[in-house]
């Protein structure tokens, strides 16, 4: 099978946790949004939410940054939920998702517009200066991180763009609070509205303020 003609035909197989329905939502917001800047997201993982996004860069033109440590967020490490022993490097038994990550989009024929940014979230965002047509957040999932991206990154969503936060789980029995902590903030900012949602993905449009400029 030749996945460069269609990536998105590819992507369900790839390994992560991206369901479908949504990494085609992303894929179509991407499509929209990707004529007025580039698109970021935090959580590469092994590259799945982000040959969904390719994909749209590939159709549409510009460019996909994805930033990630590589190293597993805390539910990705040994003995919790999310762990998959074949991520880890046996020199040093760290988790290592970046060969993946490498593997995949390679695969998926994406390399020109999708750029990995490989470091902590938090280091990228002191430095980033660029206004984004859409940052969709998928990162760390501890209230420390979550909120980190919110603060370092959501500032950088251009008006008329959109915020996109993965896991929002309204009902605490389908997951951590989080990611929907940080959605009803972005919404008490009244920077953004909500505009989207589709299974765990909640979309918002910026509607006020200037990227660079903080939004509560
Ligand atoms: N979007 C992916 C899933 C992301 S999983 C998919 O479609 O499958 C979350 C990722 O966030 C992990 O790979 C982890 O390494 C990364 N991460 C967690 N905290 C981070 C931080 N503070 N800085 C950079 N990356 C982080
Ligand atoms: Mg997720």
């Amino acid at each position: 099978m030749d996945d460069h003609d269609d990536p998105l035909a590819a992507a369900p197989s790839v390994r992560g946790f991206m369901p479908d329905e949504e990494g085609r939502a992303l894929h179509r917001l991407a499509l929209e949004r990707l004529p007025h800047g580039p698109v970021l997201e935090i959580g590469s993982y092994c590259g799945k939410s982000a040959v969904y996004l390719g994909a749209a860069a590939r159709k549409a033109g510009g460019i996909v940054f994805t930033v990630d440590h590589h190293r597993g967020s805390e539910e990705n490490q040994e003995g919790w939920e999310h762990h998959d022993a074949t991520l880890v490097d046996a020199r040093t038994g760290r988790m290592d998702t970046l060969p993946f990550f490498r593997r995949t989009i390679e695969e998926a024929g994406l390399e020109d517009v999708v750029v990995a940014v490989v470091g902590e979230s938090r280091a990228v965002a002191t430095w980033w200066r660029t206004p984004l047509s859409l940052l969709f957040i998928d990162g760390g999932h501890g209230p420390d991180p979550a909120h980190a991206d919110y603060a370092g990154w959501a500032p950088w969503v251009m008006p008329g763009g959109f915020l996109a936060i993965h896991d929002v789980f309204p009902d605490p029995s389908d997951g951590g609070r989080p990611p929907y902590d940080v959605y009803l903030r972005a919404l008490a900012s009244l920077a953004y509205v909500e505009v989207e949602a589709v299974g765990s993905l909640r979309v918002l449009r910026r509607v006020s303020g200037t990227a660079g400029e903080g939004v509560g």
